[in-house]
């Protein structure tokens, strides 16, 4: 069935509905960045879609239009966050923090929504406060039932969280990490939120922050999983509308700068809205991130990160160089089919992920690899396409130096680390 946004020429705010009508970014035609190929569906057609970003002149919510039918995109969503160290490193440290400040304990209720493989969650169990992860993606929801992680196979939204409020389940801490970009219905996402949370519980959700992802140039953030990008003052009057207030919120380093706001019901007193809120409010407003015009200024700053991307693989192929990729991110897959790089460039990627391995990246047919690979054929230069967890990736192929192998990010420019 066609849905109506693809062959609609107007698009409305997913959040105000408000219509859309300034580009925030447009990066051109893209495949679905995680629908990597199996041999055998080289020589077939492939489906692609816009990747042109708007921002909401009412609310400024520069989102992408739904091109894609979400069911489509996570049914075998291939991310397993497990993969990542720094990643759990990271989910540890958040369970021992959130656990000590909420005095969560064994009769209190941990709910993740988009809880993937239990990465998160399985932190909590070892600790003896009982969880519920929410996921839709079969193949990751069944590895955390594996792991001991109690799992419903479901999309969030009021339905679901009507459902489960029903069976007298609600949180005392409600999270969802790297999920509200994601999510297509924002309003009946954060209307779930408010259902399943019990009077005096709190929300803690993790997202990349607009401001970096404007400063640091990460265009390759943009991609069709990813339906909005959020400012602090834009998350904060989405929540509002829903009886939520944000009253604390912190920035943090992964994925290219994130924040973690905290959220408590409206009518809820026992939280005060802290010094945070304000500050970042304030830096935000100070940035231009209540002006149309800001907004603008991004368009030009994507086309220069391409060129200075293209110059330089060029300059090194004339040069003689080989030149071999790491990891295969979803953020990799926008970053090389909006600057038309394939094996002409890179001779192949490699990544940690069974999966992904010994398949291809869409669009650009990049074979993946076993990381090992690039012992075998010591490339001159490895392109580190997950630049946000570079200094791990550098620490883990070390070795590359021995034959004088040298690492490059793309992003926030192209460069050659020392
Ligand atoms: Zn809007």
């Amino acid at each position: 069935m066609q849905k109506n946004s693809t062959t609609m020429r107007h698009h409305f705010c997913r959040f105000c509905n408000t219509e859309l009508r300034h580009i925030f970014v447009d990066l051109g035609m893209s495949p679905p960045c995680e629908s990597y190929l199996r041999i055998d569906q080289l020589n077939q057609m492939e489906p692609f879609y816009p990747l042109n970003v708007y921002v909401c002149a009412n609310c400024f919510l520069v989102q992408l239009p739904e091109y894609v039918n979400p069911e489509e995109i996570f049914s075998d969503y291939a991310y397993f966050s497990s993969y990542s160290d720094t990643w759990l490193r990271h989910s540890e440290t958040y369970t021992e923090m959130i656990i000590e400040r909420l005095q969560l304990q064994e009769r209190s209720h941990v709910i993740e929504v988009a809880s993937n493989d239990g990465y998160l969650l399985q932190y909590f169990v070892a600790r003896g406060v009982p969880v519920l992860g929410i996921e839709p993606a079969a193949n990751v929801a069944e590895e955390a039932l594996k792991r001991g992680v109690p799992t419903l196979m479901k999309f969030f939204g009021r339905q679901t969280a009507r459902e489960l409020a029903a069976e007298g389940k609600h949180a005392d801490l409600l999270l969802g990490n790297n999920v509200l970009a994601q999510v297509s219905d924002l309003n009946d996402f954060v209307a779930g939120m408010k259902i399943l949370l019990k009077p005096q519980g709190v929300i803690t959700i993790e997202f990349p922050h607009l401001m970096r992802l404007m400063e640091e140039n990460q265009l390759d953030t943009i991609y069709h999983e990813h339906f909005s990008y959020f400012s602090f003052i834009t998350a904060e009057k989405i929540f509002a509308a829903h009886g939520l207030i944000l009253f604390d919120v912190e920035e943090l380093a992964t994925h290219g700068g994130s924040l973690r706001i905290y959220a408590r019901h409206a009518e809820d007193p026992s939280h005060l809205v802290s010094q945070r809120v304000t500050a970042l409010r304030t830096r935000e407003e100070a940035a231009g991130f209540t002006c149309l015009a800001h907004y603008f200024s991004f368009a030009e700053k994507a086309k220069e990160t391409k060129r200075k991307l293209l110059e330089f693989l060029i300059h090194a192929k004339r040069e003689g160089k080989s030149i071999a990729g790491y990891g295969a991110p979803g953020k990799g897959n926008t970053l090389l089919n909006y600057c038309g790089i394939r094996s002409d460039f890179l001779d192949y990627t490699v990544d940690r992920s069974p999966y992904k391995q010994g398949k291809f990246l869409p669009g650009t047919h990049i074979p993946i690899f076993h990381p090992d690979y690039i012992k075998q054929t010591c490339p001159d230069y490895v392109l580190i396409l997950p630049w946000n967890v570079k200094e791990e990736i550098m620490e883990q192929m070390a070795f590359i130096r021995e034959w004088g192998g040298q690492f490059v990010v793309p992003i926030p420019e192209v460069r050659v680390l020392p």
